[in-house]
This record gives C-alpha cells, structure tokens and sequence, in this order.
C-alpha cells in the first residue's frame, strides 16, 4: 500500500495548460475519485501518475519514493482502461496471467515455438495457476478462464481486465472510466464490485470519472477538477453538504443546487421582496451584510399550490409559477419560475428565476399552477456575489 503525493504538478500541452498546478496527498488505501468534466484533465493526472505523460513540472511521490522520472514498468501501478484492452487471441486465463508471464520475460519469448512453450509453462506454474485462480474467484470469473474475450459480455470483460490488474499485486491501482461502455444497470452493479475489490484488496485506488454517482458512491475522497484545477478536495458528503464554491454545487446534486441572489439582513435572508427569518451568520467577513448567493438543495424546498392568493410578490413567503413537472418514480422534481427573485445559475440553457423542487411522491401540480414555496434554510448554505467562494 502506498500514500501518494503530487507537489505543484503542472502539465502543458504547448500553450495549452491541461494541468495547472495541482497539490494533493493522497493517504494509503484511499480510493480517491477525480472528478470534472470533459477536458478538465483528469485523465490527464491519471496518465501522469501511471507514467504514461511526462509532468511539465513538479514532483510526483508514491509511498515517500519520488516517480515523476521513472518509466510506467517501475511505478508498481496496474492500470485500468475504459477500453479494457484485453488480448483477443488469448483466453481469459492467459488475459489475467500476462502481467506474470511478462514479469519474467526473455528476449527469446518472441521465437514462435520455444516462446509459446516458455509463455505456457509459466502460466502453468503452481504459483502463477494459483494467483491467477484466486483472482478469477473473487471476481466471479472461474468458468470463464478458457473462453475468449470476443465471447464475454461488456461487464465480464470488465472483470477480466481489473483482474488482470490485481494479479500484479500493486500498491496503486489506476482507473480512467472504466465503466462507461456499460448500460446503466451492469455499471452499477459493477460499482459495487470495485468498492468491495477495495475494501478486500486495499490498495489505492486512482479512479476517473465524469459522473457524479459514482464518485459519491465510490469515493472515499473526491477531487473535484475544472479548467486543470482542483475546485475542491473533501470526502463525499463535505462536497455534497459544503461545496466550497458554487461550481461546485452546481456539479454535485441531480438536479443541482439552486443558486438564488440574496441580501442578508440583521435575523434575514432577503430574496427579492421577501424576508426569510435566517439566524446563521457566516463565518468570516467576505460577504458582510449584502449581497450574497443563496445555494440550497431541491429536496430543502417545498411547494404547494397558492389557493385563492395571487402568485405575485407576497411579503410572508415566496411565490411561484410551475414550469414543468417529472414524475421519477419515488419523487416528483418541479420546476418553479420565481415570481420575485432571481438565481444565479450560470451554465447556458439556464432559465432565469427558475429553481428546482424535489418531492417525495406522485405530485399533481401541473404547467402554469401557482405555487407557494417554503425554505429549510438550515442547510442552505451562503456564496460570495464576487468570488462565487462559500462563505
Ligand atoms: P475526458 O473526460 O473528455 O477524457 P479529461 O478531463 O480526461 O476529459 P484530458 O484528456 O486530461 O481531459 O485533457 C485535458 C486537456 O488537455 C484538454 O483540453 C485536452 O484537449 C488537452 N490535451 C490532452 N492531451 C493532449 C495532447 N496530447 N496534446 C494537446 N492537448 C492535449
């Protein structure tokens, strides 16, 4: 098992910077997830870490050994493709055993007939049989060894590659998306299979993805990157319950946090003409009475329907119009344009003044019902209207 740490890791593609200038400690048998959007770098760290891109500059440290500057084969990582990249002339037995046939490879392995034998024999040995048996047990493999992988399902092969990377043993296993050639229903199921392969194999896990659920689930620790920087560095629920600033918040969470212009007021939290009774002051100075951003949860809103009152600006509460509505089996999620009041979303395809509510249940509210809302602000949690920082 291995700690690793990155010092002012930097990495530049000519004039692009893919990596800006990252520090990050990574503890032994974490299973740490980096997360972001596409072309945010991830993959990028991922290759730099397993040796297969050079760092522009800064220090890589696996277990206290600096890496930075030695090549893939003495980095002690078994890497995991999204493409599994398993040979197809080889069974399945022989997919998983390469790593050990390798590992005692001659020159003269390339001569057809001598080198088949030699390949054969190792693969045969005791030790490696064995090894390679245990790990097609603990991945549900054992009658699978002698087909091939042009005959193995997406998931299966899946398997067979990850298993080919525990065979090696290794301190740090790197993964870049290794499920996203499955349908939705075998990926979570196979999510699942790699937490309990960490939890029984410990090693450290470097694991790449874009989608959020699986860096929840997954994760012990995310690291969450845009534009080749880390946004923030926490476990699953500091992200989720603390974003630390309303990117962030806004990649974590479906639908995403609603991010709502605000004013604070001394006991109040003011959304356009409406004054919430707020009692938590921010911690530090940043925002200081005034503007704010007010970033809170869909399933921290509630909604019902405005009967007999007018949805226009009311002074008790806040006032609505629903937009659209989605059944999602176990909950309803509504869209509500604001009456008064405006949000911050910034992504493109944002409609001013909308949020989101999730309820639990069938909701009957329709397009065009007036609505009123109600705030559980305990969680609500407070941005800068400059710097877009958690206050
Ligand atoms: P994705 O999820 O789409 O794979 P990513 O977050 O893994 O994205 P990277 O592949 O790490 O992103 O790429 C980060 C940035 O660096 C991108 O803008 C990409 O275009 C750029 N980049 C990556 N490799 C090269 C290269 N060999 N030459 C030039 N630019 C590159």
């Amino acid at each position: 098992m291995a700690s690793i740490t990155l010092n002012h890791v930097a990495k530049h593609f000519g004039p692009k910077v893919a990596i800006a200038d990252i520090d990050l400690k990574v503890e032994d048998g974490e299973f740490l997830v980096l997360l972001g959007p596409s072309g945010c770098g991830k993959s990028t760290l991922l290759r730099m870490l397993a040796g297969l891109e050079t760092v522009t500059s800064g220090e890589i440290h696996v277990g206290g050994k600096r890496v930075d500057q030695l090549p893939p084969s003495a980095r002690d990582m078994a890497f995991v493709f999204q493409s599994y990249a398993l040979y197809p002339h080889m069974t399945v037995r022989r997919n998983i055993a390469f790593p050990l046939i390798m590992r005692q490879f001659k020159w003269w392995f390339h001569i057809p007939l001598i080198g088949g034998l030699a390949k054969r024999r190792i693969e045969n040995s005791p030790a490696v049989r064995d090894l390679v048996e245990k790990t097609a047990r603990t991945l549900s493999l054992t009658d699978m060894l002698d087909r091939y992988p042009r005959t193995l399902s997406g998931g299966q092969r899946q398997r067979v590659a990850l298993g080919r990377a525990m065979v090696r043993q290794p301190e740090v296993f790197l993964m870049d998306e290794p499920l996203s050639n499955l349908d939705a229903k075998l990926r979570s199921a196979m999510r699942a299979e790699i937490t309990r392969l960490h939890g029984r194999v410990g090693g450290t896990f470097v694991y790449v993805t874009h989608d959020q659920v699986e860096a929840m689930t997954m994760g012990t620790r995310i690291a969450l990157m845009r534009d080749g920087v880390i946004q923030q560095f926490g476990t699953p629920r500091e992200i989720y319950t603390a974003p630390a600033n309303t990117y962030v918040a806004r990649f974590i969470g479906t639908p995403p946090m609603n991010l709502i212009e605000a004013a604070l007021e001394p006991g109040a939290l003011r959304i356009g003409h409406v004054a919430l009774p707020f009692a938590k002051a921010p911690a530090g100075g940043e925002a200081g009475q005034g503007g704010v951003i007010l970033g809170i949860r869909p399933n921290a809103l509630t909604v019902s329907p405005a009967a007999g009152e007018q949805a226009g600006v009311g002074q008790a509460g806040l006032f609505g119009t629903v937009s659209l509505v989605e059944h999602v089996g176990a909950e309803s999620v509504i869209a509500v344009k604001l009456s008064d009041g405006t949000t911050a979303h910034e992504e493109e395809g944002a409609v001013p003044g909308e949020i989101m509510v999730t309820v639990q249940g069938y909701s009957e509210l329709k397009p065009g019902d007036p609505v009123t809302l109600g705030a559980d602000l305990s969680e609500a949690v407070l941005f800068s209207r400059e710097t877009g920082r958690r206050i």
